[in-house]
């Protein structure tokens, strides 16, 4: 089944509001021409996007409105609102007018000690919000050479993913991003990518089933460049790319998007 890839450029904690209006800027020069829609459902081919750190979020739909490029939000907390210092509601990020949230990313479970558990609470807030969740799972290098890669990853889709619902679950974007490829330079192979891709997929056909399986687009993220990104999303599990460092670059940012439409 063909499915609309999409590109999504996490900035992580980076860039001032200078900074972060200019990239901006840039991409809204750059990319809406490598986003056009399919003359035949009339929907985009390829689709992208870019999370900001919160404070620059305003900046960035400034300079993105009117564009067909969508952005959002790298995190979010799952109360709507209230004695929560320090947190971001998933209504303020609509209000912002963004599309996406990152959930469960690896620096978030990693550094900041998220459980699959909080993701499943931010999970369901995203989706009553109206907002499009993009779900991270991946294992690190210790549980590859392990062999616990499945094991790893399963357990992180029944945590995050516990109360998803089949009527919710079309509004799903998966994130396959191994740890030890994130910002290491190191990507998976297509051909270890494609593997993982493919059990997610058989995983949400035996949880769900196979329509919907083959309906939710499935990520990769883990050092995502222009020279690796075609081949990557050329795999047929591969929907499209979770970008870190080279979404911070226009130019190598407009580059993966359009190894994504090539
Ligand atoms: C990420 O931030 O999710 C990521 C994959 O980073 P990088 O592309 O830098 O590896």
């Amino acid at each position: 089944m063909a499915r609309n890839k999409l590109v999504v450029g996490n900035w992580k904690m980076n860039l001032n509001q200078a900074g972060a209006r200019e990239l901006a800027v840039a991409l809204a020069q750059k990319l809406p021409s490598m986003l056009s829609a399919d003359a035949a459902t009339g929907k985009a081919r390829v689709q992208a996007a870019a999370c900001p750190a919160f404070v620059h979020l305003t900046t960035v739909a400034e300079a993105l409105k009117g564009t067909p490029i969508t952005w959002g939000g790298q995190n979010v907390y799952h109360q709507a609102d209230g004695a929560f210092t320090g947190e971001i509601s998933t209504s303020m990020l609509k209000d912002l007018g963004c599309r996406f949230v990152i959930l469960g990313h690896s620096e978030r479970r990693l550094v900041l000690g998220e459980s699959d558990g909080e993701v499943c609470r931010k999970l369901q807030a995203v989706l009553a919000a109206g907002l499009a969740p993009i779900v991270c799972v991946g294992e690190t290098l210790e549980q590859r050479e392990k062999g616990e890669t499945w094991q790893v990853i399963q357990s992180q889709l029944e945590g995050s993913l516990a109360n998803l619902t089949l009527v919710q679950a079309p509004q799903l974007v998966l994130a396959y991003e191994p740890v030890w490829a994130i910002g290491t330079g190191k990507n998976a192979t297509p051909a270890q990518a494609q593997e993982v891709h493919a059990d997610l997929r058989k995983w949400l056909a035996s949880r769900y089933n196979q329509g919907l399986a083959d309906s939710v687009q499935i990520l990769y993220g883990g050092s995502v460049k222009p020279d690796n990104a075609r081949e990557l999303m050329a795999q047929a599990d591969i929907d499209g790319a979770l970008v870190g460092g080279a979404s911070l670059k226009a130019e190598s940012f407009a580059a993966i998007v359009a190894a994504a439409g090539a």
